[in-house]
């Protein structure tokens, strides 16, 4: 069960031990947690829209949550991104920040932020900067509010752009996500770029990656973002940046408008020889690999006994199997996804 009184350990934070490395020599600092599977849109490249969810029964309470990402913080994990799912609609969630943001303060952790659809930022946005949120992604892949509405299925374009400009006045950094889709938005990246200068936002552009059933197909919504960036050149000046966040995307400065542009290309970029990352799901399921599907459950050992000693052995053990790289392929003679779960699941 939820409970919104998690009880605040001691401010010196956890007791240091081995940092996480795997095979091939990767510091692993960045966990990805996703804190539900559920969301309030259904967006056409995410979800299908009778998805079916996981039995509420199964998911780690929000003290197992905090206990497990604290492990990780023990571990050499500096920086914790909490998603979905959309992990603002998760009951209680702002506790679980809130107590998060003890790493924070204590130095422990250098970021805890959040990829959000951002339709309950305008609830939120002054709880996040006061434990310690300092920066969020905001997932906004369209500005006309028609199209909007038939991408997310349930969204409100209006309800989005008031919960972005309430984190922006609550003094929150933002990124806005877009992902770029084939006859659907690729007529108004333009104007995002334009709209994020404008604002003083980063916007990063993404491929769609293979993962999960859909009700569409997604050879039709795949644009490679090589495309973008050429017809962005025609009307931008994108100056190379070494601007780097240890994640997959690439950026440049858009010199018309000073703000940053990221690209993120799973599928014709191989990002992996950087991976610092890894991913819980909200039952505890640890992805080594966003694009394999290779898992260790964290959950047994979490609920073992009461000590940590076991859930250490068990992220030892899953560290030791972190993969190369992922091999995701759009291919229009498999009829399968190249990963069977849902983006919601592990959170991107
Ligand atoms: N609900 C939150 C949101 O939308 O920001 C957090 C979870 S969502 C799964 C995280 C990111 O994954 C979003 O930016 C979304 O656009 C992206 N995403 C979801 N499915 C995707 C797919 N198949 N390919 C590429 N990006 C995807
Ligand atoms: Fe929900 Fe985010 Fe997936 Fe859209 S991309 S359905 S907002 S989890």
């Amino acid at each position: 069960m939820d409970s919104s009184a998690i009880p605040t350990p001691a401010p010196s934070g956890p007791s240091r031990q081995a940092d996480l490395v795997d095979p091939f020599g990767r510091h692993v600092s960045y966990l990805r947690v996703s804190v539900t599977d559920r969301c309030d849109f259904r967006c056409v490249y995410c979800m299908s829209e009778d998805m079916e969810f996981l039995p509420k029964a199964d998911l780690l309470s929000l003290e197992e949550l905090d206990r497990l990402c604290s492990a990780f913080v023990a571990r050499g994990v500096r920086k914790l991104r909490l998603t979905g799912g959309e992990p603002l609609v998760r009951r209680n969630v702002m506790s679980l920040i809130q107590s998060l943001g003890r790493h924070v303060h204590s130095g422990a952790l250098d970021e805890l932020t959040l990829t959000t659809n951002g339709s309950q930022l305008a609830r939120f946005a002054s709880d996040l900067r006061a434990a310690g949120v300092r920066r969020i992604n905001v997932s906004l892949d369209s500005l006309d509010p028609d199209r909007f509405a038939a991408l997310t299925r349930w969204g409100r374009l209006e309800q989005v752009l008031g919960g972005i400009a309430a984190a922006k006045a609550a003094g929150l950094a933002i990124k806005i996500n877009a992902v770029a889709l084939k006859g659907v938005n690729e007529d108004e990246i333009d104007r995002l770029v334009a709209w994020c200068g404008d604002e003083g936002h980063d916007l990063t552009l993404i491929e769609t990656m293979p993962m999960g059933d859909i009700d569409g197909d997604r050879t039709d919504q795949y644009l490679p973002l090589s495309m973008v960036r050429a017809r962005l050149m025609e009307r931008w000046t994108l100056d190379e940046s070494d601007h780097r966040t240890g994640g997959p995307a690439r950026y440049v400065t858009v010199r018309e408008t000073g703000g940053r542009l990221g690209f993120i290309t799973p599928l014709t970029h191989n990002f992996c020889e950087s991976c610092n990352r890894v991913r819980l799901t909200c039952t505890g399921t640890l992805y080594m690999c966003l694009g394999q599907d290779d898992a260790a459950d964290l959950r047994a050992p979490l609920r073992a006994n009461a000590s940590d000693d076991d859930l250490h052995m068990a992220i030892d053990e899953a560290i030791g199997r972190k993969p190369k790289g992922h091999d995701f392929i759009i291919d229009r003679r498999r009829q399968k996804p190249a990963v069977a779960r849902h983006m919601s699941l592990t959170g991107g």
